[in-house]
């Protein structure tokens, strides 16, 4: 795997002087650019960004071994699609979930009670998968993708509705992923611990590996029980198997990415 940082910085003289020894000269007023951790610049560009806390965003590019050789995958969103109905003041949440458990402060503990909303049927182009923004914890497919690819891997589906009048849309289904699985997650990585419920939640994992379930998962399509995310977004990260990865990869399915989970033992 390579691990690459994004780093956007605003050049004060002192930032751009110390970039340059660095062996990275920077030109303008506020740049972004990337640079891999195998890069001989990188300790000393590191030193940098710590010093001066500059924005760092961390991606991991896996290698095909290490995805094709992968027992489970998370499933990453590449189609964010319009936001769950009604959008205004979150009206969504009260229509679409059971709130008993629910802290407005973290995200944490809502839990579905009826089909998700939109305002229009999607628009799929060459696509076959979505998520809603807000919504980072479940998958909407076409429908004859569900019931080729998922239906036959154990996968149920819901309805999704046209929110001005209710109907089922005919050509979407929401993906049913009712099991949640511990995953392995280490013990020094960042959380955050809602003050108002004392819930806590990891901060979004995106460097290296992804945590592996603690359990052999014989699902197809599972959750973690761990809640991601921070601020008021909470999420339970969705993973597959690798059978159907392959199967998902076979048909070229658009609108998802995958990144490997830690390898056993
Ligand atoms: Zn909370």
């Amino acid at each position: 795997m390579k691990i690459f940082h994004r780093i956007s910085v605003t050049l004060e003289p002192a930032i751009k002087n110390a970039f340059s020894k660095a062996g990275m000269p920077l030109e303008g007023g506020f740049v972004s650019f990337d640079i891999e951790e195998t890069d001989e610049r990188w300790p000393d560009v590191e030193k940098i960004v710590h010093r001066h806390q500059l924005l760092d965003i961390i991606t991991t590019k896996f290698s095909e071994e290490e995805i094709s050789n992968s027992e489970y995958l998370a499933v990453e969103p590449t189609w964010h699609n319009g936001y769950p109905q009604p959008d205004g003041d979150f009206g969504y949440l009260e229509k679409t979930y059971d709130l008993k458990e629910y802290c407005c402060k973290c995200g944490q503990g809502k839990v579905q009670a009826a089909p998700f909303r939109l305002k229009k049927p999607p628009n799929w182009g060459r696509r076959s998968v979505f998520q809603l923004n807000w919504v980072f914890d479940e998958y909407f497919v076409r429908t004859e993708l569900w019931e080729n690819a998922f239906r036959p891997h154990g996968i149920g589906c819901r309805p999704v509705v046209l929110h001005k009048t209710g109907e089922a849309i005919s050509s979407v289904v929401q993906l049913e992923i009712e099991k949640k699985f511990d995953v392995g997650i280490p013990k020094d990585a960042p959380r955050e611990v809602c003050p108002n419920c004392r819930r806590d939640k990891i901060l979004p994992i995106t460097r290296g590996f992804l945590p592996r379930p603690l359990v052999d998962v014989k699902q197809a399509m599972f959750k973690s029980s761990q809640y991601f995310g921070s601020g008021g977004s909470a999420f339970r990260k969705v993973f597959v198997s690798s059978s159907l990865f392959n199967e998902l990869r076979l048909r070229d399915v658009k609108g998802v990415d995958f990144s490997p989970c830690l390898p056993s033992g």
